[in-house]
């Protein structure tokens, strides 16, 4: 099935009742209202031509909770098939099914969820929401998370998958299976240089090879909220969860310090817990930019099996990691910059670039 690019918002409006609850406390903070994501936080567009920060910002400083906002900014790229890393029309495991990560954290309300390798609901941020706020717990995984979803009233679909991610995993599938699976480390490293390959050909955009987006917020009154979507690596083995739906690992929020998010590798994030660390930093005294290099860092001085470095001995990975500090400040970070991330506030939607660590 082909979807229009403009239409495909459709869906997405709506949050369920137990994610309509409770409003924030309004506390006069000085912050400047600002809504940062990842790049793809201004690539996707809904059917009124809104990217994700331009429509979480719009609803945000209108009033709407900070999470509400910024997880109907996060919806439109959920929903989005041309966006293969995230959602609807993400690159599927190697067994063909997407499976989706997500999760969020309310700043001034201290509640966080999350969900993990959930299966026929485009829209897991919004499953992670009611986690956060409906149950006592912060992570569901997998067919609890997909029961849990559909008794929440979120739509369960057959099939996530549009036709472009299938015909991907077709051909991944083709090239790396030719005589029914060799061992399994062969195996791996065949589907990982199969999956470079593509990349390296420009059929997969390198940014949704690994991809994702998080988005964090934060209003005038110095609620900080954030949220991060994935569908995961792509052609992952079936049950892998990386960092995305882990608190600390793909999102970090503290309402009195600010919020972290992470694309990119997800194994070297969870191993740090970086983005947790991101705002440590930043609790310590560091601004956005130099906290997200210092947590660059210590992944990078964890990273020491020779599989994941390069000649030069750096990562031969990505993390960026999207930090912005409670008083509006912000940065994009990476092992290797030259991309750019989202921003939106009073100046407006716009990329920026995303600083290197390592060049
Ligand atoms: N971090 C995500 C994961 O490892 C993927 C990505 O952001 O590219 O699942």
């Amino acid at each position: 099935m082909t979807i229009n690019r403009r239409h495909f918002i459709g869906a997405g409006a709506t949050l369920t009742a137990a994610s309509a609850a409770a409003a924030p406390a309004v506390r006069r903070s000085g912050s400047r209202p600002t809504v940062i994501a990842s790049g793809n936080g201004f690539e996707s567009r809904d059917a009124d031509g809104l990217t994700c920060v331009e429509l979480a910002f719009r609803q945000m400083t209108a009033g709407t909770d900070v999470l509400d906002a910024l997880i109907a900014g996060v919806n439109i790229v959920e929903n989005d098939p041309e966006d293969t890393s995230v959602g609807y029309g993400g690159l599927p495991d190697a067994d063909g099914v997407v499976t989706l990560d997500a999760c969020c954290m309310h700043g001034p309300q201290r509640r966080a969820g999350g969900v993990g390798a959930l299966q026929g609901v485009r829209h897991p941020s919004r499953v992670a929401r009611d986690v956060a706020f409906a149950t006592d717990h912060h992570l569901l995984v997998g067919e609890g998370a997909q029961r849990f979803a559909r008794n929440f009233g979120h739509p369960i679909e057959d099939d996530l998958n549009t036709d472009r991610s299938r015909a991907l995993w077709l051909e991944w599938k083709r090239r790396t299976d030719p005589a029914h699976y060799p061992d399994p480390q062969a195996r791996a490293e065949a589907g990982r240089e199969v999956g470079l390959a593509m990349v390296a050909e420009g059929k997969i955009d390198p940014e949704h090879y690994y991809g994702t987006i998080n988005c964090d917020g934060v209003n005038a009154a110095g609620d900080v909220c954030g949220v991060t979507t994935t569908s995961g690596l792509a052609w992952k083995i079936p049950g892998r969860v990386g960092d995305s739906p882990i608190l600390g690992a793909g999102l970090y929020v503290d309402n009195d310090v600010g919020a972290a998010g992470s694309t990119g590798r997800g194994e070297a994030n969870l191993y740090s817990l970086a983005s947790f660390l991101v705002v440590e930093f930043m609790r310590s005294g560091l601004g956005p930019k130099d906290a997200g290099m210092a947590a660059l860092k210590r992944i990078q001085s964890q990273t020491v099996h020779p599989r994941l470095l390069r000649e030069d001995g750096n990562p031969a990975f990505n993390v960026n990691f999207y930090v912005l500090a409670k008083s509006g400040e912000h940065a994009g970070v990476a092992f290797y910059g030259g991309r750019s991330y989202a921003v939106c506030d009073e100046a407006g939607p716009r990329h920026e670039p995303i600083e290197g660590l390592l060049g």
